[in-house]
Order: structure tokens, then sequence, then C-alpha cells
């Protein structure tokens, strides 16, 4: 695989960002976006909040406990999918593969149009510097110029456009993108060749690894790991006999390694874990652990992808290669392991209760998947964008579920809309 260029774009504290725009009574001033109420969660600080601890998601109280002299504004919500589509409508003139991943950031994948905005560049050997490994072809100027010119001209447009500062990172991959825009912030550009993430990552704390949440954090730090360099010394084998699987995940981020492509929303996204047993299951233990680990790998790949999922779809096939698919939509999308196996699991009872016999097939997907995940936040009021989303995502599940199962999946699949 050649090598890939990769960037990350996320607005800095992108509605306090945009209240302070719109007033200026508010600008250089601790602002809280969001709630008020009891129960009222900040959905943005400034960088004036920051400084005393403030953070979005956390309840209001608690924010105004840390800086009492906040001013806290309600924010509207139309007003900041106007500015994010304007945000991506910039990232696009750039490159067509924009993946947003929630109101006010976006992975954009480089690799296919950087010769596009630089003379010369050579998309075989992205990241070499000049006369590095004995290669003189290379651009005189090596990678980092041209990245740097572009991401400044990205930061350029944005500004011009919506007059708000952005913070990019650009990399070989999503992570290490991600992990570059959230250490350059606020209104940042940095720049990180794949072949120096090894050297980079070491100092860095765990936290900075995806899926790394607080509670592995603490039981990381009880057994003395605290940096990425701790991670890496500790040994696999040891990791995974406390963390399980993951623990292999977390090694490979911890070494810059992050498959994961940029997806665009024209793609037709469908998550999945299906298998072919080597002797036909009929024992319902035996299925349920099976099913259940399925259900974990699609809930992490979703995660993964910033992604959630409206439903559940089972495929069973028995020993006489007849196939069948049984769906349920959820009450919310979510990325939840938890609600993705309570739906999987309620559907292989069902089944199991009809006796058909063994399966020599079983296999789990999701579908309705959404991308913008921080439109939770505005669940008490529809927001226009996500019924966009949820339209379109309709017809490309039915066409996705219609090229994996065939057209007797839409024909079993009245259940899909059940409720
Ligand atoms: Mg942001």
């Amino acid at each position: 695989m050649s090598p890939r260029v990769i960037a990350h774009v996320d607005m800095d504290a992108f509605f306090a960002s945009v209240e302070q725009r719109d007033n200026p009574d508010l600008r250089g001033k601790p602002v809280l976006v969001g709630g008020s109420s009891k129960r009222g969660v900040v959905m943005a600080a400034s960088y004036e909040a920051r400084k005393f601890g403030c953070r979005s998601a956390m309840p209001t109280a608690q924010a105004l406990r840390l800086c009492p002299q906040a001013i806290v504004v309600k924010g509207g919500h139309g007003k900041y999918f106007a500015i994010s589509k304007q945000v991506f409508g910039v990232v696009r003139s750039f490159t067509p593969d924009v993946q947003p991943i929630s109101i006010d950031e976006a992975f954009f994948d480089l690799t296919n149009v950087m010769h596009l905005h630089a003379k010369g560049w050579d998309r075989e050997h992205a990241w070499e510097e000049p006369g590095r490994g004995g290669d003189m072809r290379s651009r005189p100027a090596g990678p980092i110029e041209p990245l740097r010119a572009l991401g400044l001209a990205i930061k350029q447009r944005i500004r011009e456009a919506v007059d708000l500062p952005a913070s990019i990172g650009i990399s070989g991959n999503k992570f290490l993108a991600k992990l570059c825009s959230d250490l350059s912030k606020p209104d940042g550009l940095k720049i990180l060749p794949p072949q120096d993430a090894e050297e980079a990552l070491k100092p860095l704390p765990v936290g900075v690894i995806f899926g790394v949440g607080p509670k592995a954090q603490e039981r990381l730090r009880q057994l003395g790991i605290r940096t990425i360099a701790d991670l890496r010394g500790f040994g696999e084998d040891r990791l995974v006999s406390r963390f399980g699987d993951h623990a292999r995940d977390w090694l490979g981020l911890a070494r810059g390694d992050d498959n994961r492509p940029v997806r665009t929303s024209r793609e037709q996204k469908s998550i999945g874990k299906e298998r072919t047993f080597f002797e036909n299951i009929g024992d319902p233990e035996e299925l349920r652990a099976l099913l259940l680990s399925f259900v974990e790998d699609v809930a992490r790949s979703l995660r993964e992808d910033g992604l959630k999922t409206k439903g559940v779809t089972l495929k069973l096939r028995l020993g006489d290669f007849r196939t069948f698919t049984r769906s349920r939509a959820l009450e919310e999308p979510t990325d939840a392991t938890k609600d993705i196996w309570a739906a999987a699991w309620s559907l292989l009872q069902e089944w199991l209760q009809e006796r058909k016999g063994a399966l020599r097939l079983m296999g789990v997907s999701l579908h309705g998947l959404t991308e913008q995940t921080q439109l939770g936040l505005f669940a008490a009021e529809p927001a226009p964008v996500q019924r966009d989303i949820s339209e379109s995502k309709v017809d490309s599940t039915l066409d996705a579920i219609v090229k994996k199962f065939g057209r007797d999946a839409i024909r079993r699949g009245g259940s899909l809309h059940d409720r």
C-alpha cells in the first residue's frame, strides 16, 4: 500500500467560539454553551472557561462551581449546523474524500489530491525526506513544506468563510492525524511524518489511545502504566491477559499503526461479522457466546469509525443452506455494546424458540449507521441535518442489505421497520 496522507480538522471550542464571534461582549470571557437548567450539560466551553477546568459534557452546575463568573449561553443549533456545512464545504473544495465525525470535526484523505496542491508531489514516496533512503527523486523541499502550505491554506479558507479558528493535524493515518490536531490546539497546525510517530508517541499519556477510557486508564495506572512507552514495555501477553483483545488494538495504535479508511458519506456503510462453522452448531449456550463475541467486535468497529447504529440484523444459515435474517430497530441510535447485544440476543432467543435446527453460519450486522455523533446533544429539537442523514440512510441501508443478503432479505424483512 502506498503511503497515505490523512488529515483531521477540528473547530476550536466550536459553539463557544461561534457565540464569541457573534457577541463582542463575550470575547475574552469564560463562556459555557449549554443548558442552564439544573440538569443542563455544557456543550462547549471557551478557552477562557477551560482554564478553570470547565469541559464539554460536564454538568453546567459543576462547571459553574469551577468558574462562577462564566457566562452561560443557550446557543442555537440551527446556526451551528449552517456553519458546520460551510466548514465541511471548504474542506471538500480541497478533497472529495471527507468523513465528518461530528458537527465540528472531520477526517479527510489527501493521498489522491496532493499532486493537485503541490507541484512535483510524488505520492509513492509521500513522506520521504529528500535524500532519505538514498532516493533523490523526492521533492527538494521534503514532504513537510507542501503539507504545511496546504494546511495553512485550508485554515485560511475556513477563517474567510466563517471567521472561526480551526486546528488541523496531518499524518499517515486517522489516529495520528487526530492526535496532531488535538495537540496543536487552539488555532494550530501540526504535521507528523508517520515514521516519526513511534518516537513521538512514547511520552504521551495512554489516554490518547482510542478506546483507553478513564476506567482503563485507572487500571493501567495501578499497573504502573502511564505513558505509551510504559504500555509498550509491559508486554502484549500480560496486557491481553488483563484487558482482553482490546489491548492488541491499543498496542497497534501505540506503535502509530491505524489502517482505518476515511469513509466518505457517499459510501454505503455496513458493519458486520459472520462466520461459517467447522461443524453445525445447535447448542444455545455456544451460539450465545459466539454471538456475544461478534457483537463486541462490530460494536468496536462502530465506535472506531465514530458511528452509531439504528438497527441490528442476524443472519442464520441452516445445514441445508436455507438462510434467514432477523432484524430489530433500536429505539435510539447507539454505539453501546450492551444496547446492540440486547437486540441481538433477543433476536437469537426468538430464533432458538423456532427450533429450526443447527446452524452452519451465523452473522450479525448493523444498519442505519449515522455519523454525526454529537447530534444527540440536540435531541430535544430535531435538526435538519439529522433528518437528511436518516432519510438517505434508509435507502443505503436497504441497498446494503440487498447486496449482502439478497432480495429475500427485504421480502422477509418487514420486521426491519417494526418498533
Ligand atoms: Mg472541536
